[in-house]
């Protein structure tokens, strides 16, 4: 048996999500006395999948073929369904993404597998197999038990660290079945020169508090300063303040930097939904009572409009140093 981790990468490159992902794949792989394996779709080159072996992976299998270059749901969930057969998978691990919100029910509709989702943190037990996982966007926690035979847990973004472990791992090409794809990308239209929200590892988000569209300019500084993406509430948006794109929470985008800057956000639960996953949460409020500041691990009570300037020339004085 095995423990099967799928990567994603970028362009051919894995970004950090794939090695904390092979990093818990082979802390459960020791707890279940057994390998960890590494999947990647896609043209990767072997001195990137190399990488892999960095963070624990005993092999990496590596399924290279023109049709898969583009995300298609039912191509990919096949190919992970054969290797995980191919390995005798008992456990495969997915980030809890856009990605992997797509693949991991179909996965387990097809293995037959039960499903941990939206899990932060090791098993709390593998005999029997117990997850403990968010619920309710985040409000609660639960421990879940997985009976079935084989498993698939998604790893909420942001919620292990990386482990550095190397091993000598086998790379290995897996000529994998594909039937015809139902779908044709026909083109893909990136974003110049925008980082996407999603990626971004900084977030400097506006509220409400910021009064009007008028005064966003000094959170867009602070973002570049520190080259992160600009998001915003729910609120912002509706009022045309924001591009819709940019607003966060139960409505809008899920994300999980490392860094969340909520500046006039009065920290709604519907909006902690989309960016409680994040690492670390600075808040910034003229209302020392504002929820936010439960769910913040920093906090400057003051005027933002007044903070953010003495902030942002702070931030530029630490990087010229
Ligand atoms: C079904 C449903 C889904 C929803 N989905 C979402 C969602 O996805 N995302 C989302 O964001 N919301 C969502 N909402 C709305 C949510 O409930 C809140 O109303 C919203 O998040 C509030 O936005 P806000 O914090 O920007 O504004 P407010 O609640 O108005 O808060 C503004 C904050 O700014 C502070 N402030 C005022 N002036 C200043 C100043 N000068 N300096 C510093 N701070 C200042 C205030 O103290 C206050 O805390 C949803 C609501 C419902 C019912």
């Amino acid at each position: 048996m095995s423990v099967l981790v799928f990567t994603e990468n970028w362009d051919g490159k894995f970004k950090k999500l794939s090695f904390e992902l092979v990093s818990y794949a082979n802390k459960i792989a020791e707890m279940l006395n057994t390998k960890a394996i590494a999947l990647s779709i896609g043209n990767v080159q072997e001195d990137e999948l190399k990488k892999l072996s960095n963070y624990g992976a005993d092999k990496v299998v590596s399924v290279q073929n023109d049709q898969l270059n583009v995300l298609d749901n039912q191509a990919y969930t096949s190919v992970i369904a054969q290797v995980a057969e191919k390995e005798d998978a008992k456990v495969v691990i997915i980030a809890h993404n856009n990605m992997g919100k797509a693949l991991a029910p179909r996965l387990s509709v097809k293995l037959k597998a039960g499903l941990g989702s939206a899990v932060t943190k090791l098993p709390t037990s593998v005999e029997p197999f117990t997850v403990y996982k968010k619920v309710f966007s985040g409000k609660a926690f639960a421990n879940v038990v997985l009976k079935s035979d084989i498993k698939i847990v998604t790893l909420a973004q942001n919620s292990f660290e990386l482990i550095e472990n190397a091993k000598d791992a086998s790379i290995e090409q897996f000529d994998a079945q594909i039937g015809e794809i139902p779908t044709t990308v026909k083109d893909v239209q990136k974003q110049e020169g925008k980082l996407l929200l999603t990626d971004a590892e900084i977030v400097v988000s506006g509220g409400r508090g910021m009064k009007s569209a008028d005064n966003w300019k000094p959170l867009e500084e602070l973002a570049e300063a520190l080259d992160g993406a600009t998001a915003c509430s729910r609120p912002v948006s509706d009022e045309g303040w924001r591009p819709h794109e940019e607003h966060t929470g139960q409505t809008g985008k899920i994300i999980a930097p490392n860094l969340y800057f909520a500046v006039g956000i009065s920290g709604a639960i519907q909006h902690l939904a989309g960016v409680s996953g994040s690492k670390y949460i600075v808040a910034i409020n003229n209302d020392k009572d504002a929820p936010i500041f439960e769910a913040a691990d920093y906090g400057i009570v003051g005027d933002a409009l007044k903070v953010l300037p003495e902030f942002i020339d702070a931030v530029k004085e630490a990087k010229a140093k």
